[in-house]
């Protein structure tokens, strides 16, 4: 079973696809996660695409690059705004979607967020979600999360998803046949809730 959960920056995806995957006994998959391991190397000099294909990526508790815990450095505002950038770049695409589908094929459930698991990572996912809120609500809930200022978090994440929807190579979008989830005013357990039902009933024998 695959369930793909895609959208821009600050709708949820992580905590939802976190908890979908809890009630369902499946395994999560962060795909935004390798991009910032990517774009984390690069900083340090790396070229994208080499460090694509050769980085040793952990992914669980803790991300981990070559061995190495990265797991909070890959969260800071330059690798953020990286991530986006080394993103557009179809070699560096071409080796992360390569090893998101060898994982997500491996026989175990999954639960994969990103931006391209429906369209483009696996297009043959059992659910695919396209999930969704107002720019103002899900600039206020990263503002909450992480102590800062909301216009500020407004700005960068517009910037982001301006540049994750208009890139040539796999932009950030809806596969045709996802179920939008507009999580404005919504709890984060109303939208697991949903979706737990919507995978449930996708993947129960008819
Ligand atoms: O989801 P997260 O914010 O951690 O993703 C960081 C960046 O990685 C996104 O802004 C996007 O540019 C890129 N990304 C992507 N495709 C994915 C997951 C993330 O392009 N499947």
């Amino acid at each position: 079973m695959i369930i793909a959960i895609d959208g821009p920056a600050g709708a949820g995806k992580s905590t939802v696809s976190r908890a979908v995957a809890d009630a369902l006994g499946a395994t999560y998959l962060d795909s935004g996660a390798m991009y910032r391991v990517v774009a984390f190397k690069t900083l340090s000099g790396s070229d994208a695409a080499s460090a694509a294909r050769s980085t040793l990526i952990g992914l669980g508790e803790k991300v981990t690059a070559d061995g190495v815990d990265v797991t909070s450095l890959i969260r800071t505002p330059e690798v953020t705004a990286r991530a986006s950038e080394i993103a557009a770049l179809p070699l560096v695409r071409e080796a992360l979607v390569e090893q998101q589908r060898k994982l997500l094929h491996d026989g175990r459930s999954w639960v994969a967020e990103g931006r391209d698991i429906g369209t483009v990572v696996a297009p043959d996912a059992d659910l695919k979600i396209y999930l969704t809120a107002s720019e103002d609500e899900r600039a206020k809930r990263r503002a909450h999360e992480h102590g800062l200022d909301t216009a500020e978090v407004q700005a960068a994440q517009a910037e982001r998803d301006r540049r994750d929807a208009t890139r040539d190579y796999s932009p950030l979008k809806a596969a045709e046949d996802a179920v939008e989830v507009d999580t404005t005013g919504m709890s984060i357990e109303q939208v697991v809730a949903k979706i737990s039902e919507l995978a449930r009933a996708a993947t129960s024998p008819a």
